[in-house]
């Protein structure tokens, strides 16, 4: 249950997060995965466009989390646990997973037991071009038909 894509450019990054959003409510939670300028902030900021977060979505660089109001209601929290290295110190941010739409970026293998489903995606830079292979998992009884959802 696994979807794969070719993003070509940052715009198409952002209408990535932008169709992710679409999906997404309070209690959702994205680990976004991937080296340093693979696109995770570039995709979570369109994520947040389409939410109508307040603020801008930029990489949380001295605060670990950020919170953006929005439109549709649940906040998107913004993540970044780079320096994180445990999922007890992500634990320790006390983040509200029910109330809002978390988005963590460098999260994989951190937020083990944290939620029953949740969205893996994972972007790799490809060697030749600008281009990102993103692949995108949903786990657990949420997300049973993600790749449906994502097709459509
Ligand atoms: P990360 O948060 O993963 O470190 P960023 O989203 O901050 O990465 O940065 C990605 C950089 O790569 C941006 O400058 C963006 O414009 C550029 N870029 C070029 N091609 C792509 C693409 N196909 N997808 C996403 N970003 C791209
Ligand atoms: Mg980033």
């Amino acid at each position: 249950m696994t979807t794969r894509l070719v993003i070509p450019d940052a715009e198409a990054m952002e209408a990535l997060g932008a169709r992710l959003a679409a999906l997404l409510a309070a209690g959702d939670l994205v680990v976004l995965d991937g080296p340093l300028g693979a696109g995770k902030t570039t995709l979570t900021r369109g994520l947040g466009a389409a939410l109508g977060a307040r603020g801008a979505v930029t990489s949380p660089t001295f605060v670990l989390a950020r919170e953006h109001p929005t439109v549709s209601g649940a906040p998107l929290v913004h993540v970044d646990a780079y320096r994180l290295a445990t999922a007890r110190e992500l634990d320790d941010l006390d983040l509200d997973y029910d109330g809002a739409i978390v988005v963590v970026e460098w999260g994989a293998g951190k937020l083990d037991g944290v939620a029953e489903s949740w969205i893996d995606v994972t972007i790799a830079r490809d060697a030749v071009d600008d281009s990102r292979d993103v692949t995108i998992t949903g786990h657990g009884p949420r997300w049973a038909q993600l790749d449906e959802a994502l097709d459509a």
